[in-house]
């Protein structure tokens, strides 16, 4: 499938000289959302993964899926102060601006097999922290998914570690 015709380019969001490529028309067409998440579950399943986790917000839309479809857990890494019980935090840079992301610690147990899943790699920032957190629960990340890689962000050398699936890439 052509999944590249069912993104939308758009210069100059949120900021000048950002191309933001919007995946919501993806999302809003059945047949290619659920091919895109299949590939994503096709990767995960070499992976024996115990849980998914995904930062906030678009890692919530792929992610879930994803664990449904695996019949895994997901385990959301949230922005500041939205979690109700003790937590582990990081703070991490962005493409544009910074911000934190928190995650219940009883959600990764010492040895869980973890693939984190977001929408877009940019810069690496938020998967970096992911995978920060994740490690820091004592679990180990066996892979990490995305629906769009921005290739000139060369992202994959901050986690080299980590085996990345990317379904575009730009
Ligand atoms: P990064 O931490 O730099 O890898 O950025 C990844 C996060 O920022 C993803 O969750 C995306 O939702 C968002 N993001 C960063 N750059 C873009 C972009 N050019 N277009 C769309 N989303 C972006």
């Amino acid at each position: 499938m052509d999944f590249k015709q069912y993104v939308a380019d758009v210069p100059d969001f949120p900021e000048e000289g950002i191309l933001f490529r919007d995946i919501t028309p993806l999302m809003s067409n059945g047949p290619a959302f659920h091919a895109a998440i299949d590939e994503i579950v096709a990767f995960a399943r070499e992976k024996e993964v115990d849980v998914v986790v995904g930062p906030e917000a678009r890692g919530f839309i792929v992610g879930c899926p994803v664990a449904y479809e695996l019949d895994k857990g997901f385990v959301p890494a949230r922005k500041k102060g939205k979690l109700p019980r003790e937590i582990e935090s990081i703070d991490y840079g962005l493409e544009y601006g910074h911000s934190t992301l928190q995650i219940h610690k009883d959600a990764i147990k010492p040895g869980d097999k973890v693939l984190i899943v977001d929408d877009l790699l940019a810069t690496g920032g938020t998967i970096e922290a992911c995978v920060s957190l994740v490690k820091q629960l004592g679990g180990d990340v066996v892979g990490a998914a995305f629906i769009i890689e921005l290739d000139e962000f060369a992202a994959r050398d901050k986690i080299a570690d980590t085996e990345i699936f990317s379904l575009m890439h730009y």
